[in-house]
């Protein structure tokens, strides 16, 4: 016998309409491309996502097709995933810190039909855009004071061409499993893979985020996303602000500490999230300015592994919740959140920060377990470690284009790459991803943990460790270090500093001290590059 109750197809529009309905006159504030900050509400933005998507159907555009975003966060780049999303077009979200030929590459294979660009990325598109052949319509974010010259065809000014809509468009209805957005994870090895949501899985998401225990956001909260909605779709913050109503900040091209301290003391910024290096420049910058934060009360750090020193200086000098989470793009992004459960919550001082290193639980639409390489489960015991996977209403179930099949397991088990173990509370910890860990005498020796170790070190700006190889026990870690400026550490007194805090066969066996890590294009240690650079490096110990 089936349920009586109504169809209701979770279908993105239906946000932007609750948003304006209930939430109207809340703000989305933009520090705007052509420099000065912008005020719009919700009820703006649905009207001017109805003129986009009425727009994109003048032009031809229609169900299916895939329309691109080269942008920053800002009001308009919500505007236009709306306004695609609503005529069940799909809105492909590129990273401009991709190079050229990966991102014709990827748009090539994705098939983008037009684009959003922003004023900043004028010049990288028409790097690219005759390679494209799929292109039919460039759409320039901006008005016609700032509309650049430009030899690109089929361009035309994002403003006046919304002018030319009144508006009066009703969203076009289809199946809730129907695509909504894509994504390509930025492929450290071998070609990029497309990750497809719909719009079941991206409202699903966005209630997943904003519960108490994950995200825990409210419509009283004013919510800076730092982290870009072409990074895993701002780990969906342009879904769940307008969902629940919260004030939206957006910092559009500028993030250095000072910029980001700015929008978060004027707004009155209560909520925001950011990768670890976006928080470190924040941290440089207020301890050099001597300015506080009163009215940020959370921040969520993930991306990569957040060093307890972050988290213990938000915590004790600021008063700012540090909310540790794990996620990837095929996962919508959000996996895991450190927030405290009841079994946790008594915690103080280093056992607090113990917790919180950890990458914290699954909400309920994720589930998790570790297996060894043959789909055993591993004890949730805290140390058991083996391969992460997961499965939900939000995990992709295939790549576009029927991409990397070997990761998609039995009964939807999905393998993240990622190596963790779980504890008996139910708490992730990240030690590796599955090709970084390193190899010692038929043991595993987690990098991420030897790094978050280096960087609280006073006199270290970054760390990054790998394996090198060792004729007696396959490979040993090499400690990359770049000093903070003007600092000039001792290997030893590095080495001094780490004794003691990990297992002595943990230790590196040797520090190279360098000016710049390389980085992949979402921030993370481009680890595949460093081992290259000291491939064939030799370890004092051999
Ligand atoms: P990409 O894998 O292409 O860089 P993602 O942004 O999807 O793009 O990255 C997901 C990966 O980032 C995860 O599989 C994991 O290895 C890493 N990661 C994300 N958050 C954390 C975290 N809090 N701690 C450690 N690693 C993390």
């Amino acid at each position: 016998m089936l349920g009586l109750m109504q169809e209701w197809p979770l279908l993105c529009h239906k946000i932007l309409d609750a948003a304006a309905t209930q939430h109207g006159k809340r703000e989305i504030v933009t520090r705007s491309i052509e420099g000065p900050i912008v005020r719009t509400t919700y009820t703006d933005a649905r009207t001017r996502a109805l003129k986009v998507a009425q727009r994109l159907e003048r032009d031809g555009f229609l169900l299916g097709d895939r329309i691109a975003t080269l942008a920053w966060n800002s009001a308009r780049h919500l505007e236009a995933w709306y306004g695609i999303m609503g005529i069940g077009a799909i809105y492909h979200t590129l990273n401009p810190r991709l190079f050229p030929e990966q991102l014709a590459w990827i748009m090539n294979h994705a098939q983008d039909r037009a684009i959003f660009v922003d004023l900043t990325f004028v010049p990288l598109l028409e790097k690219i855009a005759g390679q494209v052949k799929s292109l039919t319509r460039i759409i320039i974010l901006t008005d016609r004071e700032h509309m650049p010259a430009t030899g690109l065809a089929n361009t035309v000014c994002y403003e006046d061409w919304l002018a030319e809509a009144d508006g009066d468009f009703r969203w076009r209805q289809f199946d809730e499993q129907t695509a909504a957005g894509m994504c390509y994870t930025s492929g450290t090895t071998g070609d990029p893979k497309g990750v497809l949501y719909s719009h079941r899985s991206n409202v699903l998401h966005a209630m997943i985020a904003a519960m108490p225990d994950a995200m825990g956001i409210s419509s009283r909260d004013v919510i800076l996303p730092v982290v870009p909605m072409f990074h895993a779709n701002a780990w969906g913050l342009g879904q769940s602000a307008p969902m629940i109503g919260a004030k939206l900040v957006m910092p559009g091209a500028r993030m250095d500490g000072a910029s980001i301290y700015e929008l978060l003391d004027t707004e009155k910024v209560t909520f925001s999230a950011a990768v670890p290096t976006v928080w470190l420049m924040l941290l440089q910058y207020l301890e050099e300015a001597g300015k506080k934060l009163p009215f940020l009360n959370k921040v969520v750090i993930g991306g990569s592994a957040c060093p307890s020193m972050i988290t213990q200086k938000f915590q004790d000098n600021y008063d700012v919740e540090v909310v540790h989470a794990w996620g990837m793009t095929e996962m919508s992004p959000l996996g895991t959140l450190c927030t405290m459960k009841p079994e946790t919550d008594d915690l103080r001082g280093e056992e607090r920060l113990a917790v919180q290193k950890t990458q914290g639980f699954a909400p309920f639409g994720v589930e998790m377990k570790v297996t060894d390489d043959d789909d055993n489960a591993h004890p949730w015991d805290g140390k058991t470690f083996g391969r992460l996977k997961v499965r939900g209403p939000a995990v992709a179930r295939a790549y576009y284009g029927d991409a990397g099949t070997e990761q998609f397991g039995e009964e939807g088990w999905f393998d993240t790459g990622d190596v963790a173990f779980i504890d008996p509370n139910g708490y992730m910890q990240i030690t590796d991803r599955a090709k970084d860990v390193i190899k010692s005498g038929g043991e595993w020796i987690s990098t991420i943990d030897l790094e978050n170790l280096a960087v609280g070190h006073p006199d270290v700006a970054e760390a990054a460790v790998i394996g090198v190889s060792h004729p007696k026990w396959d490979e040993r870690p090499l400690l990359v270090v770049v000093p903070k400026a003007g600092k000039e550490p001792s290997k030893s007194e590095i080495l001094g500093f780490m004794d003691g805090k990990v297992a002595k066969w943990w230790m590196p066996d040797d520090i190279a001290f360098v000016t710049e890590i390389p980085h992949t294009a979402t921030g993370k240690i481009q680890k595949t590059a460093l081992r290259e650079q000291f491939r064939g490096y030799r370890l004092p110990t051999v």
